[in-house]
């Protein structure tokens, strides 16, 4: 049990920093070195604007040849739904959200994003329209400002403004000494954890993915900024579909659906509620993890 909440595993976490450096625009896959194991189909044509139902249907996966990794997997997410993935490292909960975006050809079933078979569109169509947030949030050399409107090259000054007032975060940028101009770095050296996951949810909704996979963070950020963070979050989600790779017990609690993952399997589905009442394994990971949350 007591390996659940540590860090992602090495090829996890090589994975995430790949995925890190991903972003909502097309331009950025462009940049990155296109993944060798994934063509457009002959035929491939563009995808439809995005409304956000996604369905998993019969979906089995390997990354070698006779190691499965997920094992007739089936969910569907209806327009807007909120999924929170938890389970054991090395369930397979990264796998499933890099398979949302086609990272990987699925060996059998189908992926389906609003009915169609995300095999037979264009993969820059594809993930031009969705919004990949990793635990770390990227962040370049430049200014605060730069940085939200990254999600957005046309958003004006007051669109990046609107949108980090919307996410809880334009208090903290206004305390800074030079605002929204203030300078930040690569390593966000300047930020906490917790302010670049702010900087990276306003820069999300400037982006309005109609699908929206987050890696939650694990590293502990204070109580101030965490009750922001839930707020924040709560804002971004709405009118979009999500999958959210979740370690806190807020977002866990307000999904409209948890998946309790392991050995590639879906063991258990359902709301918090739902899940609490079955006495099965995501109460034991419940009880284990966060029944003293609640108390605090
Ligand atoms: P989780 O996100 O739940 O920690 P992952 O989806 O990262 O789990 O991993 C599921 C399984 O797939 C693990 O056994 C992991 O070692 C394996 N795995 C992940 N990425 C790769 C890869 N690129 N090549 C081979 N195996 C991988």
């Amino acid at each position: 049990i007591s390996q659940f909440w540590n860090p992602i595993n090495t090829l996890a976490s090589f994975y995430n920093s790949l995925l890190t450096a991903i972003s909502y625009l097309e331009r950025i896959f462009e940049t990155i070195d296109e993944p060798v194991n994934v063509k457009d189909a002959p035929g491939a044509v563009e995808m439809p604007p995005i409304k956000g139902e996604v369905e998993f249907s019969h979906v089995v996966f390997s990354y070698e040849p006779g190691v499965r990794i997920l094992n007739d997997v089936n969910f569907k997410a209806n327009v807007g739904d909120s999924f929170a993935i938890v389970g054991p490292t090395g369930a397979g909960k990264s796998t499933i959200v890099n398979l949302i975006s086609r990272f990987y050809n699925i060996d059998s079933g189908k992926i389906l994003i609003d009915g169609i078979d995300i095999n037979s569109v264009t993969i820059k169509s594809l993930r031009k329209q969705m919004g990949v947030m990793m635990q770390d949030s990227f962040i370049f050399s430049g200014t605060i400002m730069d940085n939200i409107r990254y999600g957005n090259r046309e958003a004006s000054d007051e669109d990046v403004i609107r949108a980090a007032k919307t996410v809880c975060a334009h208090d903290f940028i206004m305390s800074m000494e030079n605002g929204y101009q203030t300078q930040v770095n690569e390593r966000g050296s300047r930020l906490s954890a917790g302010q670049r996951q702010l900087i990276s949810f306003a820069r999300a909704l400037l982006a309005d993915p109609k699908i929206l996979i987050l890696d939650e963070a694990t590293s502990s950020i204070d109580t101030e900024t965490e009750l922001l963070l839930q707020q924040g979050l709560q804002e971004l989600l709405k009118g979009r579909t999500s999958f959210i790779i979740a370690h806190r017990l807020s977002t866990i609690k307000s999904s409209s659906c948890i998946m309790y993952i392991d050995q590639g399997n879906i063991l258990e589905k359902g709301t918090h509620d739902e899940l609490m009442a079955k006495d099965g394994y995501y109460k034991e990971l419940y009880m284990s993890q966060y029944a003293f949350l609640e108390k605090m």
